[in-house]
């Protein structure tokens, strides 16, 4: 029996009221209320976190084969259910419901993933440089951790954190973006069903400013697994420091897509148009510079152009959409200001550049954008240095694959990079001297795999890497034990 509305928190094992309720908004249909969601406050992340203090020691020495049931008993439910989920989520977020479906559907794969990776946690058996001495290395859980998450994958995001940090004993407070807490309270609701016990799973939805300073601040707390924004992130790893506290940021990109004059040009465009656009270009891994050599410039503007032409922009849930609406109002102005930006920095819109219909003709008033591109831009404007995070991206003229490079690598961002090339040398260059965390070659930048590690560098990252088993680096403390033979 899955347990349905009022829509509130979940602290030791109870759902329980906030301070009020907000409602949570159809970007594709402005007058759309989807449901009402709790607004913590600070007293409330205090029961989380002593109920999941309280609960710690059990969990973190409970059988593993316990948590590896629970956690697999949740990805079963979330895919089972991921047309259901995955409407939701495009309901709030905006996303296709392809998009939506395919976020859910990694949700699921990630608690699977996990599942197993909990039964596989190894240490480390050395011989001491003392004789008659064994040395022993162990991981252990480290505590209550605290996850604040982003608007722009409501339920992967809480699943990358929430999957690892359960598989390894700690307890958990989830603080969910306010714009979008419907798929993290329906999955919060899944984990209530899972057979974990009273306190190592809690849910406190709110404000950031709130919740998750309380959470940022609070003593119980061992460490901060953070996705957003670079701003936000910087506070908060400044907090952790001063409480020592672990800490794990995931936060911006200004990603580089290099296309060189012997690309594919066909797959040069799609790929671009993929990462660029798509979710609304409302992902940290998003395409926004597109690096192009002089040989191939011309064909490729063309080509871009006419693909764009056919981009059908739209309610998230109408069949044929391709691009569902900017999130919010907020994040819809940010995007239409940098349109602004670049035209006075003399860049010049090339397609797109502001509000559109839906593409069904039906009136519906969202927040719906035209996908935009500048060209005739230069790496030093503000539309080329900063994270825009909507349908909005620019062309970059340059000679050669070695100004495309020094280009690519030219911010304060390191997260995702893509090059399209048929040339094996300039391919794997670009692999070794790219500065992202992750490299793409003749794929988009936004897409990777659940398995692997996922993050950036610079500005875009900070402490270990999440996701694949690589999550284990946040998610436990090392200890080193000495026995006498
Ligand atoms: P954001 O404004 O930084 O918010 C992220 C989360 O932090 C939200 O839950 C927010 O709460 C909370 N928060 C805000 N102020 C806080 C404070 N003072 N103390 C503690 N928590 C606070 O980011 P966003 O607009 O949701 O997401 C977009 C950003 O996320 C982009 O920069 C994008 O690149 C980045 N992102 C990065 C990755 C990655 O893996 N690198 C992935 C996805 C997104 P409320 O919003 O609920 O108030």
């Amino acid at each position: 029996m899955t347990h349905s509305a009022p829509h509130l928190n979940f602290i030791n094992g109870e759902w329980l009221a906030g301070y009020a309720m907000g409602p949570n908004r159809n970007p594709s249909h402005l007058a759309e209320v989807i449901a009402e969601y709790a607004q913590g406050d600070a007293a409330q992340v205090d029961a989380a976190v002593q109920a999941a203090l309280a609960a710690f020691p059990a969990w973190s020495t409970s059988g593993i084969q316990s948590r590896s049931e629970a956690l697999d008993k949740i990805g079963t439910e979330i895919l089972a259910r991921k047309e259901e989920l995955g409407t939701l989520l495009s309901r709030e977020e905006g996303k296709t419901k392809p998009e939506g479906i395919g976020e859910v559907t990694r949700a699921g794969q990630i608690f699977k993933f996990f599942a197993g990776e909990c039964l596989r946690l190894a240490g480390e058996v050395l011989p001491s440089v003392r004789p008659g001495i064994g040395v022993e290395i162990t991981r252990e859980p480290i505590g209550v951790v605290g996850l604040i998450t982003p608007w722009n994958f409501p339920i992967a995001i809480p699943a990358w954190k929430i999957a690892p940090a359960l598989a390894f004993g700690n307890c958990v407070v989830l603080k969910p973006a306010d714009l979008v807490p419907g798929s993290a309270w329906a999955l919060a609701e899944i984990i209530s069903r899972s057979g974990t016990p009273a306190g190592v799973f809690n849910l406190v939805m709110g404000r950031g400013s709130v919740i998750g300073d309380a959470l940022v601040r609070h003593p119980g707390i061992a460490g901060i697994s953070f996705t957003g924004s670079t701003g936000v992130g910087r506070r908060i790893a400044q907090a952790c420091v001063e409480s020592h506290k672990k800490v794990q940021l995931e936060m911006g990109g200004k990603n580089p897509q290099i296309i060189l004059d012997d690309a594919d040009l066909a797959q040069a465009v799609e790929l671009s148009v993929q990462s660029a656009f798509y979710s609304t270009g409302q992902r940290c891994t998003a395409s926004s510079r597109l690096i192009v050599t002089q040989g191939i410039y011309p064909r490729f503007v063309e080509a871009i152009k006419a693909r764009m032409d056919g981009i059908k922009v739209g309610d998230a849930l109408a069949a044929g959409t391709d691009v569902g609406p900017v999130v919010s109002q907020a994040q819809l102005e940010q995007d239409l200001s940098y349109v602004e930006i670049g035209k006075a920095e003399g860049a010049a819109v090339y397609a797109g550049g502001g509000r559109v219909a839906c593409h069904t003709g039906s009136g519906n008033e969202g927040f719906f954008m035209a996908p935009t591109l500048f060209t005739d831009t230069t790496r030093g404007m503000r539309v080329n240095r900063e994270e825009i995070f909507g349908p909005v991206a620019s062309v970059i003229r340059v000679k050669d694959y070695e100004e495309a490079l020094a280009t690519a690598n030219d911010t304060e961002f390191g997260l995702s990079a893509g090059i399209a090339t048929t040339s094996l040398k300039y391919a794997t260059h670009f692999k070794r001297h790219s500065q992202a965390g992750m490299v793409m070659v003749n794929l988009p930048t936004a897409g990777v795999d659940y398995h692997v590690p996922f993050g950036g560098r610079k500005a875009s990252s900070y402490g270990p890497r999440e996701q694949g088993r690589y999550a284990q680096e946040f998610f436990t403390m090392v200890k080193t034990a000495y026995t006498l033979a």
